[in-house]
Order: C-alpha cells, then sequence, then structure tokens
C-alpha cells in the first residue's frame, strides 16, 4: 500500500477536493477522496505504509491520438525509407519522455505502437500503455497512401511497415480490419476523408463511401473494437459519424449538423490543436503545398470546434504528436501542450483535464479500462504536479512541474 497526501485532489470528473488521499493497493486505487474519510493506516514506522506528500494529486493522463513513427520529418514518403529498427529505438526513447511528461496512457492513431505497446506490456521499455491501431486504414489515393510511389511499392510496403495500409470496397476494407486484429489492434484506424500531410488529396473530401465505413465499424464491432475516424470535412464527418465510428479525429470543418449527430451517437471528439499550432509556427518543416493545406485546415477551426464544444459534443485530448524529441514541432514529450490549447477553445481547465483523464478510456468504447479518474478500484496510474492546474493548466504542458509518475502502482517517474 502507498499512501499519497496531496494538498488538492484532482478527480478526473467532478470538483477537486483539498487536502486529499489517494491510497494504492498494488496495481488499483483503494481510496480516493477526503483526507478525513481516509481510511487509518500504520504510517511512519518500518513496516509500514510509505506515505509520500504532494502538491497535486489526479489522474495519469491519456493522449489519444499520438503516433510512434520514430521519424525526425513529416514527409511521408522519406519517413517509411528509414529501417524500422532505428525509427522503433527512437520512438522508444519517445514513449520514455511521454511517461515523464505525465502521460500513462497514449492511444495510436497508426505507427510502430502496435508493437511497440507489447515492449511497454512487458516491462521491456518504460512507457504510457499503447491502445494502437496497428495501420491506418485509407482508401487508393488516400490519406495514408504514398502518392509519390507507385502504387504496387506501396502495397508491398504494407507487408512490413505496420503503420499504412490501403483499402477499396467492402470486401478490401473488411480484409484490411481483420488484419489489423489479427496483429493485435486495440482500436481501429480509418481515413475517412482527406488530409494535410498527404500530397494528392483534399482534406474536404470524404474518403470511403458508407457502405465501406458500415462494414469497418461493423467487422470491428464484433471484436469489441471502437472505430477512430481521422476526418476534416463535413462530410466524411457526418458520414463517419452515422456509420458508427466512436472518436471524430480533427474535426476541422465541423459544423451544427455534425455537432448534433456527434452529440445525439455520443461521438467523442479529438481535436487535436497541437500539431496545428506547431507546424504552422514552424511551417518551414513542411513542403509549400502542405504548409497551405495545413494553413486552409486549422484556419477557422478553432471557431468551429469550440462552438461544438460548447454545444455539447464531448472532448478527449489528443494531440497527433508524430516526430521523435521534443525539439521538432508536434514532438514526443510535449503532449501536455495541448490542455492550454483546449483552454483557449474556451474548455475551463478542469473541463480540459476532464478531457485528457476520465473521458479518455471512453474513446475505446466497450474497451475502455478503468482508467482515468482517482476512484476506488480504477487502475492505480496516477501523477502528482507542482502548481494547481484548475487556476493554470500551464502546469500540465510542462514535464518538470510532473513530480511523480505512478504506473500500476509503481513509481515510474
Ligand atoms: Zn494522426
Amino acid at each position: 500500500m502507498i499512501r499519497i497526501e496531496a494538498t488538492r485532489l484532482i478527480p478526473g470528473r467532478g470538483e477537486p477536493i483539498d487536502d486529499g488521499v489517494v491510497l494504492l493497493d498494488g496495481d488499483t486505487i483503494a481510496y480516493a477522496g477526503p483526507r478525513a474519510d481516509a481510511p487509518v493506516e500504520a504510517t511512519g514506522g518500518s513496516g509500514t505504509t510509505p506515505v509520500v506528500k504532494v502538491d497535486t494529486v489526479m489522474p495519469g493522463l491519456w493522449d489519444c491520438h499520438v503516433h510512434l513513427f520514430g521519424t525526425h520529418s513529416a514527409s511521408p514518403s522519406y519517413v517509411f525509407a528509414e529501417p524500422v529498427a532505428l525509427r522503433a529505438a527512437r520512438a522508444c526513447a519517445d514513449l520514455a519522455a511521454a511517461l515523464r511528461a505525465g502521460f500513462t496512457s497514449v492511444r495510436e492513431a497508426g505507427g510502430l505502437g502496435i508493437h511497440l505497446a507489447a515492449a511497454v506490456a512487458e516491462g521491456s521499455v518504460p512507457g504510457p500503455r499503447v491502445y494502437a491501431a496497428g495501420a491506418a486504414l485509407s482508401v487508393t489515393g488516400g490519406h495514408t497512401d504514398l502518392h509519390a510511389l507507385p502504387p504496387a511499392w506501396v502495397r508491398d510496403l504494407s507487408r512490413w511497415e505496420p503503420s499504412i495500409r490501403v483499402c477499396d470496397g467492402v470486401t478490401g476494407v473488411v480484409e484490411a480490419v481483420r488484419e489489423q486484429l489479427r496483429a493485435g489492434a486495440e482500436v481501429i484506424k480509418i481515413c475517412a476523408s482527406g488530409g494535410v500531410i498527404s500530397e494528392r488529396n483534399d482534406p474536404q473530401h470524404q474518403q470511403f463511401t458508407r457502405a465501406e465505413l458500415e462494414a469497418i465499424v461493423e467487422v470491428a464491432a464484433m471484436a469489441d473494437r471502437s472505430v477512430m475516424a481521422h476526418c476534416h470535412g463535413t462530410a466524411a464527418m457526418l458520414a463517419a459519424v452515422e456509420a458508427g465510428v466512436r472518436t471524430i479525429e480533427h474535426g476541422s470543418y465541423i459544423d451544427d449538423e455534425v455537432a448534433a449527430a456527434m452529440r445525439e451517437r455520443g461521438t467523442l471528439l479529438v481535436p487535436t490543436r497541437l500539431i496545428g499550432c506547431e507546424f504552422l509556427e514552424h511551417a518551414g518543416s513542411l513542403s509549400p503545398e502542405m504548409a497551405a493545406k495545413m494553413l486552409a485546415v486549422y484556419e477557422d477551426s478553432g471557431e468551429r470546434i469550440a462552438r461544438a464544444a460548447a454545444s455539447g459534443v464531448r472532448i478527449a485530448m489528443g494531440t497527433d504528436v508524430l516526430l521523435s524529441g521534443p525539439d521538432l514541432p508536434a514532438g514526443w514529450g510535449n503532449n501536455g501542450r495541448e490542455l492550454p490549447l483546449l483552454v483557449e477553445l474556451g474548455l475551463t481547465p478542469l473541463q480540459a483535464i476532464e478531457a485528457a483523464t476520465a473521458n479518455a478510456p471512453d474513446t475505446l468504447g466497450p474497451r475502455a479500462p478503468r482508467s482515468g479518474q482517482l476512484l476506488a478500484g480504477y487502475d492505480a496510474d496516477v501523477i502528482a504536479v507542482h502548481g494547481d492546474p484548475t487556476r493554470d493548466v500551464g502546469v500540465l504542458a510542462d514535464p518538470a512541474a510532473v513530480t511523480h509518475v505512478w504506473q500500476a502502482g509503481r513509481l515510474v517517474g
């Protein structure tokens, strides 16, 4: 048993509690609440429960949209030219950096995570628990096709590169989903619209027909997996929501009609503000065509997403970090920078924290672990930070402010 005594306890959902206590019993939370109601433990001597005094205690953070590519460049043709072993080694350092920054779980939207998840789970690599999609699925000419290469090369690449997979038609998409399930995917990632970091497609255009979308959701649901849909344009969002995807990723052009459909079905929105903000600040790291698309996609998206969030669309926090190392735009280790960006959209600091904690496991639908809240019986993934993130959420953007990280009850950072 470990007893954490905190100046304030942020439960993940609900109001903060002054003078709180969290008891960790192995890999599970035994108690979280006011000190006055905490079970009395023998403390202070040898063989008794160790006491850790902290400033703020809260659930470990989730980043619901990451990529473990292990690359230093956003150029899609370049990424896959580097050896997988080299990229995996960099990605391990990225995982360690995210854990130190207070992230105890990540949901990966395509990348090497499907294999690195096992390395984390077996204890070979320190890092957040990885809930991985395997390959991000897209249509021929879609967001995860490599448009500058011959189509046969891309199909061949997908045989050994776990990140990308092109598929078309109901039969084709069903096979592609089953391949990801076979490889151990915890969630299915699709690209339902064009994207920014793909040469020859338009983020506004829908990719995948309704019949393909419904088949993807059906096959995923048979295995209790939910579907996360990359979408910028409204046609793609509406079709994906109506097909039953669990989350809309990015949501750049979200409007009232899409927001209403999401509220009705309980679809979550993962806005990924970090990648747009940081790549626009470092536009030189993108090709001129990509930089122009990034600007067009993100220009007014903040207002649209803010309006959707204010209308009651549930938000889960995701960054779209994809480059290795904290010095690059959308680089690993800076995952916490998304929280102040959510506050810029009009969320309160407590709502932004809820998006990064209590709401996050729901993005996995029926596979949601008992995580993201300080509640008895939940996973003992707990962090402590210096300062009060309910007053200044920027505390969570600073890895140096994270004083303790417990994962499954073990102090790992
Ligand atoms: Zn992404």
